[in-house]
């Protein structure tokens, strides 16, 4: 059965009749890595994969949920102390307290939702979530007057300060901003952004998931920070984002030789995105693949954040002629994701499982994805 129709029937043995649909989805990045802290851009965008809520306003001060995909019922009152104890549930009160602090409405509602974005595979299945119920708040209790910028920061704040995750903006914008067949470049200092058409006929783009995930990612990924500030403050910059190569170069001997590879890798990736961009814009898809081996290469050997398993799937897709490949998201595990030619792609498929199963005892996991619509009102 299709998705909504599961929803629209779980909501009417639930609640009884229907509600109204909504939808936000998951979300890659082509390229830009760790560039986000450092002021410079990513370029995500939403996906085929989608959080899916069928919704209504119950006259009440009380919200009754119903996850589909984990069979479990919530209900919560709207104030601060009325926090439920399940963690799935924390992220829809999270949008509606975070939704009310910034002087919105919300009343009581009933919703069923499930979903297909994959749980913690790094496509951002909670910030999925988050849009589709701040989406949905913002269109039956506030008349859509609650700006799609202030969606995706109800969002991220949801993570701060109802799920413990220190995360940045770049999931809930990309899930809330998301548009068929288009990338957004996010400046993450101004936090402008502009979209770019994602054309790629001929290729897909498919996700393999590693399934590992190798330390506690906090520590390592606050020492990258670190050494980025450092260099930063050493140029008398507020961040990376106004340093070049020549900038870094002049202050080589006075800096740490980790602080200069980690900075030389941000200085790099920064400019990758804005290159990836004018490659796509010329509809020149080598370029964007050459770029991504580019920035997996940094990962790894500058930044120092890939895993054994990473660079096995990194090199196979070299291998297979794949057009592009990198680890996507913090590194240390989790995916890669795959530009590659249509009539590679099964070659592709079989011989990442094949490889890595014999390897290391288990088959990645694939993701097709296409790049489609983040939040909306499913009509
Ligand atoms: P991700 O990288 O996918 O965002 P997170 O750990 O940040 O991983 O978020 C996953 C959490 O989001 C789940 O543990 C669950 O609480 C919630 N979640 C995501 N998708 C669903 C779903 N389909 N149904 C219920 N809860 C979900
Ligand atoms: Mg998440």
């Amino acid at each position: 059965m299709e998705l909504k129709d599961k929803i629209v029937k779980a909501f009417a043995e639930h609640f009884g009749g229907e509600g109204i649909l909504f939808a936000s989805a998951g979300r890659i990045n082509l390229i830009g890595e760790h560039t986000d802290y450092n002021g410079g851009f990513v370029f995500p965008g939403a996906i085929d994969k989608v959080i899916m809520a069928d919704i209504r306003p119950n006259g009440t001060d009380k919200v009754n949920l119903y996850s589909l995909d984990l069979d479990e019922s919530a209900t919560f009152g709207l104030n601060e102390e009325d926090a439920p104890a399940a963690q799935w549930a924390r992220y829809v009160f999270g949008v509606c307290r975070e939704t009310i602090k910034r002087g919105g409405t919300v009343k009581g509602f009933d919703a069923a939702f499930a979903g297909n974005v994959p749980l913690g595979a790094g496509l951002s299945s909670s910030a999925a979530l988050e849009s589709c119920f701040a989406y949905a708040v913002n269109d039956l209790f506030n008349d859509n007057k609650i700006e799609k910028f202030e969606l995706a920061k109800i969002g991220q704040s949801t993570e701060h300060n109802y799920c413990g995750v220190n995360c940045g903006i770049m999931d809930q914008f990309a899930s809330v901003f998301g548009k068929k067949n288009c990338l957004i470049r996010l400046d993450c200092r101004s936090l402008e952004y502009e979209y770019f058409p994602f054309e790629i006929d001929g290729y897909r783009l498919v996700l393999v998931d590693s399934v590992v995930k190798h330390e506690l990612v906090d520590s390592p990924y606050n020492k990258r920070r670190q050494s980025c500030e450092r260099v930063a403050s050493r140029l008398g910059i507020e961040t990376l984002r106004d340093a070049d190569m020549e900038m870094l170069e002049s202050v080589k001997n006075e800096i740490s030789a980790e602080d200069y590879i980690r900075a030389k890798f941000v200085i790099e990736e920064k400019e990758r995105v804005l290159d990836v961009c004018d490659a796509l814009n010329r509809g020149d898809i080598d370029t964007v693949g050459r770029l991504m081996y580019a920035t997996h290469d940094g990962l790894s050997r500058d930044y120092e954040v890939s895993c054994e398993e990473l660079d096995y799937l990194n090199d196979i897709a070299k291998e297979c002629g794949v057009t592009g490949s990198r680890i996507m998201g913090g590194g240390f595990g989790g995916c890669t994701i795959n530009l590659v030619a249509n009539d590679k792609y099964d070659h592709f498929i079989a011989t990442a499982k094949e490889k890595f199963n014999a390897r290391y005892g288990h088959e990645p996991k694939i993701y097709d994805v296409i790049i489609s619509d983040g939040a909306r009102r499913c009509e």
